[in-house]
């Protein structure tokens, strides 16, 4: 019989993926599917069952898998994670971003408070965070905006330094405290649920898109709003809205990064974000390997089954090894970036972002075309899974551009 190859991980580390499968076929898939069929207003309702799935999520204190133990998160090392990713992925890619992002803000903040000891981060956002079982802390990523997209993410290239080219959502300093005005684009991910902000926003213009800063924001403070939860084609479960920002004041212990660690930090955001998207989308490939695979067996067409027919057999196992290689890259990335010191590995976590949102594009269209006219029924997991994959495509980044950001890294100083 044919199993997964073995991961090398340990038994409880086993163990723990094992749990997160089992959840995610109890509860993310069904849930994902659910809410794939609702409006973006019905999918944010307090009634809908996005909530549940935040609600176990949080109980199960998963929320807190990678932060850190001296905080009293899980610190899952990156080889788990990588597994946890992958079978949320499986499960419901919409979801598991959704569940990944709402921890984002947190996470960057307890590493910057495990650099400069800022106790009021840790008592005011890290700690109730990590202790949370409700879900009563949701984060998101704000950092694209109406006329900023792609450039707000190239960090290394030339127009990144460009005066011209900074953001239109401003900090300024006032005291100790910072003032922020403008707009953090629809394409937020959980923009319309989330209790907190990782922020990249523009601090000291003349730097360009460099000049930025990053905040943590609470968005109960006065003078934020929120737009309208955007309507959109695929990964529906995953709720995106903009974020408005009136002369809100945010208390000074909230910055992450000022202009001079901005490019690191962002280096250091695109790199995690990537890596973690490489994951979850493999486990969106093996899910439409598995329902080509399962469909093929089952599917009887002029007296036998298609699996029998030599092209679908080929094109399953084209599928099966594409999915191989993306899980053998999204791991060794995830677990050897882990082991690097500072930066260095965004060449590698693009690449295997691109690789694997490419490969699980590939593999879903490929399952909807051996499902034949059945791939294409609203409410099945087949026709769902390529839409999903399609945004991936563009989500923390669109890979094109992606790629021009590798390859100025590569160009500038990769060693030979
Ligand atoms: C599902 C999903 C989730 C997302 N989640 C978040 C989130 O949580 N937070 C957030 O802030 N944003 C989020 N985004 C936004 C996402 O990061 C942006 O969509 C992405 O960076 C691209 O920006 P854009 O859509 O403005 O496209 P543009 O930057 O306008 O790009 C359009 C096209 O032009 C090309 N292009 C642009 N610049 C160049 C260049 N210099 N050279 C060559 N080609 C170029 C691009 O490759 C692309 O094909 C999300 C998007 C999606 C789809």
């Amino acid at each position: 019989m044919y199993a997964e190859v073995p991961t090398g991980l340990a038994d409880d580390q086993q163990a723990i993926c094992a749990e997160v499968h089992r959840f995610g076929a109890d509860v993310l898939r069904p849930a994902s599917l659910a809410l794939d069929l609702l409006t973006p207003p019905e999918v944010v309702d307090r009634g809908s069952p996005l909530w549940k799935v935040f609600a176990e999520w949080y109980a199960l204190g998963n929320h807190a898998a990678s932060l850190p133990a001296c905080y009293g998160g899980l610190e899952l090392g990156a080889a788990t994670q990588h597994g946890l990713f992958v079978e949320m992925g499986w499960a419901a890619a919409d979801l598991a971003i959704s569940l990944g992002v709402a921890s984002m803000p947190f996470q960057l903040a307890a590493q910057v408070a495990q650099m400069t000891g800022n106790d009021a981060l840790v008592d005011e956002m890290i700690r109730p965070f990590v202790e949370d079982r409700e879900a009563r802390y949701v984060g998101c990523w704000a950092i694209t905006e109406p006329g900023h997209g792609s450039d707000t993410l190239g960090v290394g290239r030339a127009e990144f330094h460009d005066p011209g080219g900074a953001g239109a959502c401003r900090a300024r300093r006032d005291g100790g405290d910072f003032i922020v005005s403008g707009q953090k684009s629809a394409w937020v991910s959980n923009g319309s649920i989330a209790t907190h902000a990782l922020l990249f926003c523009t601090l000291e213009e003349h730097r360009g898109m460099a000049g930025g800063a990053v905040l943590i924001v609470p968005l109960d403070l006065p003078g934020v709003s929120r737009g309208a939860p955007l309507d959109k084609h695929g990964q529906r479960a995953l709720n995106q809205g903009e974020i408005f920002f009136d002369e809100v004041r945010v208390p000074g212990y909230c910055l992450l990064a000022d202009s001079d660690m901005y490019p690191f930090a962002l280096e250091m955001t695109l790199t995690q974000a990537n890596t973690g998207m490489s994951a979850v989308f493999t486990g969106l490939a093996r899910a439409a390997f598995e329902q080509a695979l399962t469909y093929a067996r089952e599917r009887v067409q002029g007296g036998k089954p298609i699996a029998e027919h030599q092209l679908v057999q080929s094109k399953l196992f084209t599928m099966f090894a594409r999915y191989q290689q993306a899980r053998a890259l999204s791991r060794s990335v995830m677990v050897g970036l882990s082991e690097l010191e500072g930066l260095g590995g965004l060449a590698h976590a693009i690449s295997a972002k691109v690789t694997c949102t490419d490969t699980a594009y590939a593999l879903a269209s490929d399952a909807v075309q051996i499902h034949g006219g059945s791939g294409l029924v609203r409410g099945l997991l087949v026709e769902k899974l390529l839409r999903d994959a399609r945004a991936s495509l563009i989500e923390d980044g669109v890979n094109d551009f992606l790629g021009l950001v590798a390859a100025r890294q590569l160009v500038d100083s990769y060693v030979c």
